[in-house]
């Protein structure tokens, strides 16, 4: 897959990575945009955003959406397909999301 990969400031490089396999509880998720952030921006120009310091290199891109495309174990295979937005805190909305469909009639 097609990475953006920032490896000091101003340093971004378009990389090749392998695709991951989502592990249990975990959706794969084929990206269909992406938002550019200001923490992105910061990161790019500075290599850092406050406290936070890019010390190895870091894949931008923190906001997006696309679609499942592979589920991993304990995941209903229904959901491939499904339309999803992603954020840095997406795992734990993914799992209310799951909780909350659970629930409802
Ligand atoms: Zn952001």
């Amino acid at each position: 897959m097609t990475t953006a990969v920032l490896h000091a400031p101003r340093d971004l490089r378009i990389e090749q990575r392998p695709i991951p396999a989502p592990s249990e509880g975990e959706v794969l998720v084929r990206i269909l945009s992406v938002g550019v952030c200001g923490s992105d921006v910061h990161y790019y120009e500075h290599g850092r955003i406050g406290d936070y310091v890019v010390q190895r290199p870091l894949v931008l891109g923190h906001e997006s959406s696309g679609r499942i495309v592979d589920v991993g174990e304990g995941v209903s295979p229904g959901r491939v397909g499904e339309r999803v937005a992603t954020t840095s805190d997406s795992t734990a909305r993914l799992q209310s999301m799951e909780r909350w469909r659970s629930s409802s009639p």
